[in-house]
């Protein structure tokens, strides 16, 4: 009986060690199929995106950004693991960063409340109710354009800043080669006149309604030596909405442009530029700007992405 009872134990434990051993074995097999596996993987990954893997999970972080193209990051996202998204994210960033490349209202602190433009000298600068030049700011290079005014005095109002002026006299050229007349009524203006006509409008209307067709002291363009307000020769309309529908005012929108000049206020436009409609009111930005902005219908705030205008 003994005998048979050891033997029992012998053969149970026996039964058991070979089950630990054939376990052991199952598992040493499945754990070497998935190491063989694994490398599978990766080499099938680097088929299709060659620069991310055989660096590791770590380094594409840094190496993908520059060799891969945008549209090869969004197709690795769903096989990669989570280590990747970090890297996707930067790709976004290209993108946004081309859009306000395009342009920016550069400023430099603020007065009466309101932004201060940081490149007043600029032929491009924006000046608007929403953008004004430093206080005091005076142009350097004013000259007297050698054209017809509606008035025959030499002062401040005659002037413009001199790469404006001479294309304002190729402008009043080109007009008269199409039987056009054209006389200057108002240009430089500095903040001192702009002050004692704002102020009197305020006497006359109120803040309020003075805001809606007159400039706050150092908001006007015309203090940037780059506008100009035109009529016909007689100096009929002159800076009144009469002007608008004239054959100067129809030749004034279809070719300033032509000569670097573009009609600030225009039609429709009110909400977006602060002003109505002036056909009258022209403003130098050089011919590179006032072609873009002709050809692509934007006033100067579109362009620089600086609207609304609040009133
Ligand atoms: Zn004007």
């Amino acid at each position: 009986m003994r005998r048979n009872i050891r033997k029992r134990r012998r053969r149970g434990l026996a039964f058991v060690a070979v089950c630990v051993v054939a376990i052991a074995v199952i598992l040493f097999i499945r754990y070497e199929n998935l190491t063989a596996q694994a490398p599978e993987e990766t080499t099938a990954n680097s088929e299709t995106s060659q620069p991310t893997d055989p660096a590791g999970t770590d380094e594409p972080i840094t190496s993908d950004e520059p060799t891969n193209s945008p549209s090869d990051a969004p197709s690795e996202e769903p096989s990669n693991e989570p280590s990747n998204e970090p890297s996707d994210k930067p790709s976004d960033e290209p993108s946004k960063t081309e859009e306000p490349s395009k342009a920016a209202v550069a400023t430099a602190g603020e007065e009466d409340g309101i932004p201060v433009v940081a490149q007043p000298e600029s032929v491009t600068v924006l000046v608007d109710k929403q953008y004004k030049l430093p206080d005091g700011y005076e142009p350097t290079d004013l000259v007297y354009p050698d054209v017809r005014f509606t008035f025959n005095d030499k002062i401040d109002k005659r002037k413009m800043r001199k790469e404006a002026a001479g294309a304002l006299e190729d402008l009043f050229a080109g007009a008269e080669k199409d039987g056009i007349y054209l006389a200057g009524v108002s240009a430089y203006r500095s903040q001192a006149t702009q002050k004692a006509l704002f102020n009197r409008y305020v006497e006359k209307d109120g803040m309020e309604k003075a805001l809606t067709y007159s400039a706050f002291p150092g908001t006007s363009e015309h203090q940037t030596g780059l506008s100009i307000d035109v009529s016909g020769s007689d100096g009929k309309c002159a800076a009144e909405d009469c002007f608008g529908g004239t054959p100067e005012a129809e030749w004034l929108a279809a070719h300033a442009p032509e000569y670097g000049f573009i009609i600030r206020y225009p039609d429709g436009k009110d909400a977006i530029t602060g002003y109505k409609y002036e056909p009258w009111h022209i403003r130098y930005v050089g011919k590179e700007l006032s072609q873009e902005l002709e050809d692509k219908g934007l006033t100067l705030e579109e362009y620089y992405n600086a609207v609304p205008v609040t009133k």
